[in-house]
């Protein structure tokens, strides 16, 4: 690979942006020069002049930049986020799964995220977690640990101090409220 096209990589370098594209061998993504995507390794990287020539050895566009059309907007890629959050609020999310997902580095996720959603990533798992919570201990007999579990707070002291903190009740004080 030419020296040049590897700076313009690390410096996501838009003047470059149409005269190549790069695929990373590892994700089997391929990508703009100016992708805000996490720096792969140099050796990872393959050049291609089309992305014709990218798509025929079976890279895939990254969603993020774009490589195949028009690049997704910010408003549209962070609405992505959010349903990605809602539908997986009881897996394992963190920063770092969001990162891998939507190929973007945590920083520049979390910087797009927090400028268009108004909170960080994390408070918006939080959210969603501790509506789905309380949802589950108003409609269900389950007890509070399984609860914190089915959605995805499997630590039950976090789980508890987490709700206290934000509802300013216990899991078992907000169940037993008469009205909610
Ligand atoms: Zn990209």
């Amino acid at each position: 690979m030419q020296e040049r096209f590897w700076q313009a990589i690390v410096a996501n370098d838009a003047a470059y942006d149409g005269t190549f594209y790069y695929a990373v061998a590892t994700t089997g993504i391929f990508c703009r020069p100016s992708c805000k995507s996490r720096l792969p390794k140099r050796e990872h990287v393959r050049i291609f002049h089309h992305r014709e020539a990218a798509i025929a050895e079976s890279y895939r566009p990254c969603k993020r930049c774009r490589p195949d059309g028009i690049r997704l907007p910010d408003e549209a890629w962070v609405a992505e986020m959010k349903a990605h959050i809602e539908e997986r609020f009881a897996e394992p999310l963190s920063l770092a799964t969001l990162s891998e997902h939507f190929y973007a580095s945590t920083y520049h996720l979390q910087r797009t995220f927090k400028r268009i959603a108004g909170v960080t990533p994390l408070m918006y798992i939080q959210e969603i977690r501790l509506a789905a919570a309380k949802k589950l201990l108003i409609t269900t007999d389950m007890p509070v640990q399984v609860i914190g579990s089915q959605v995805g707070m499997s630590n039950a002291a976090h789980f508890a101090t987490l709700f206290q903190k934000k509802t300013g009740l216990t899991p078992t004080e907000f169940r037993q409220q008469p009205v909610h």
